[in-house]
Parts: structure tokens; C-alpha cells; sequence
């Protein structure tokens, strides 16, 4: 449960390229649980998938 299309926040661009992170599950993952709904985009944006989403 959880698991969803790939998607990021419109705001991970403002951090330092290696930090960026995608996120593919919206309630098991807190960091991509706390993401607004307006702040979200969908796709991976080029990131990396985020350390949390990889263990689900
Ligand atoms: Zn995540």
C-alpha cells in the first residue's frame, strides 16, 4: 500500500543537486508523505529515488 507513480517536489530543485530525490510511495515514506499535493510533480525529475521509498 502506498506505492505510487514516481513523483517529486516542485521545491527539490532548490537543493543541492545531490540531494534531490524522487519518491514513489506517498504514506510509507514520511519525507514524501509531507510533500503538498500543489507541490507535487509527477516523474522521477532526473533524481534519484529517495533512501526511504527504496527500502518499500
Ligand atoms: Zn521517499
Amino acid at each position: 500500500m502506498g506505492k505510487v507513480a514516481p513523483f517529486h517536489s516542485v521545491k527539490e530543485k532548490n537543493k543541492p543537486a545531490s540531494e534531490r530525490v524522487h519518491h514513489t510511495n506517498d504514506t510509507q515514506c514520511a519525507p514524501g508523505r509531507d510533500i503538498p499535493k500543489h507541490e507535487r510533480v509527477d516523474g522521477t525529475g532526473g533524481y534519484r529515488i529517495c533512501v526511504h521509498c527504496a527500502k518499500l
